[in-house]
């Protein structure tokens, strides 16, 4: 039994390059999310050829209600909807074998990264856990290896690809547009993009079947989660839930006993925070 968890965002997929695009109250977005879900099916075709058994789909963008569950590949099944317990990568705790990132974008600051953000760009500057900078694809790594999974693969632009690489080792990656900038970008054609992520997922199921998968992303206990907030009193809302302290005018501290926690106390401070 190989079984794979898809964790999908929307950024990161072929021929997104504005908010617009990702936002469904804008008539681009229809088009975006019959693409987002074309590249999650490349995902679910490859794994599956490579030897999976199973794929459990979690769609991570906004209201996690982006892939079209009447067009999504019949073998797979879809957390939709939010919040959810484990939020992006819901289902991780299933008893999986390995994710893989679809659709992903860069860590908040990010230089030639369409869209880069971490959780919020109105709320969160920057996220450091125990000294390293994290965005959502160090985030939702650190979720799969609490519960020992590895991540085989990501897709996004260059400047994703290269942050998940950096972080997690030897991940298969698929780069499907080169950022120019954070609104520009030239973008592989939808079914070039198809293709590569198709092949990267079969590779990727192959080596982890060989034994050849990169480690799980673990952190040691204690957990020290520090967020530089946007402004001050979203530091003054953040700073209500227990176990916060202020370190300065826009950055707080909680520390954490494991990867979960310190995901759950993230998404709960932003939550608070949000203006
Ligand atoms: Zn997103």
């Amino acid at each position: 039994m190989t079984e794979i968890l898809i964790a999908a965002d929307m950024e990161g997929i072929s021929g997104v390059v504005h908010w617009d695009q990702v936002d469904p109250k804008h008539k681009e977005y229809d088009r975006f999310r019959k693409l987002m879900t074309a590249d999650v099916n490349a995902a679910v075709r490859g794994a599956f050829e490579g030897g999976a058994t199973a794929a459990v789909v979690a769609d991570g963008h906004g209201s996690g209600r982006n892939i079209l569950v009447e067009d999504l590949d019949p073998r797979a099944r879809l957390n939709s909807g939010s919040p959810s317990p484990l939020g992006m990568v819901q289902g991780v705790d299933g008893g999986l074998d390995a994710a893989m990132f679809v659709g992903y974008h860069a860590r908040v600051g990010s230089q030639n990264a369409i869209l880069d953000h971490t959780w919020s760009s109105s709320t969160v500057a920057g996220v450091w856990l125990n000294g390293r900078p994290l965005g959502e694809i160090g985030w939702n790594a650190a979720v799969c290896g609490h519960f020992h999974l590895p991540v085989i693969l990501l897709s996004g632009d260059q400047t994703a690809c290269a942050e998940a690489v950096e972080l997690l080792g030897a991940v298969e990656t698929v780069a499907v547009k080169q950022a120019r900038g954070r609104m520009a970008a030239e973008c592989l054609p939808p079914q070039v993009a198809q293709e590569q992520i198709f092949e990267a997922a079969r590779r990727a199921v192959r080596r982890l079947v060989a034994g050849d998968a990169p480690p799980p992303l673990r952190f040691e206990p204690p957990l020290a989660l520090q967020v530089e907030l946007v402004t001050s009193d979203m530091a003054d809302r953040a700073a209500i839930l227990p176990g916060v302290q202020r370190l300065e005018g826009k950055r707080i501290e909680l520390v954490a006993g494991d990867a979960v926690t310190a995901y759950r106390s993230f998404r709960a401070l932003v939550t608070l925070a949000r203006p």
